[in-house]
């Protein structure tokens, strides 16, 4: 255990307990344990299958302020035609993950985030 002393985190500017950095600085225990959290990276391709009902989308003009019928289901995004189908995005790719009924990796690799 290294040694520690109140002073300012040199990452946060809290004054804390700290320790050394290893960089001639110091560190609170919160931030040193930022910096240890390793982050992994998943990159992968495949198809989800979900019900249309259970997509959201949400309307562009939406996002950036405007107030009309923000959100819409997979069944009424399929009853718009191609041009105003652009005016949606998918509201959130994690709720499609959860929510599919099947799923198909085409490829999937893990590695360690680049620091
Ligand atoms: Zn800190």
């Amino acid at each position: 255990m290294s040694k520690q002393y109140v002073t300012d985190c040199d990452y946060c500017g809290e004054i804390s307990l700290c320790q050394d950095d290893g960089a001639g600085g110091t560190t609170c225990s919160s931030c040193k344990r930022r910096q240890e959290e390793k982050t992994l990276v998943l990159e992968f391709s495949g198809t989800f299958f979900i019900a249309a009902k259970d997509v959201k989308f949400q309307s562009i003009s939406s996002v950036l302020g405007s107030s009309e019928d923000p959100v819409i289901n997979g069944e009424d995004w399929l009853k718009l035609s191609e041009k105003d189908r652009q005016k949606y995005i998918l509201q959130s790719i994690a709720h499609v993950a959860r929510d599919c009924q099947d799923i198909n990796i085409d490829s999937l690799k893990i590695t360690e985030e680049e620091t």
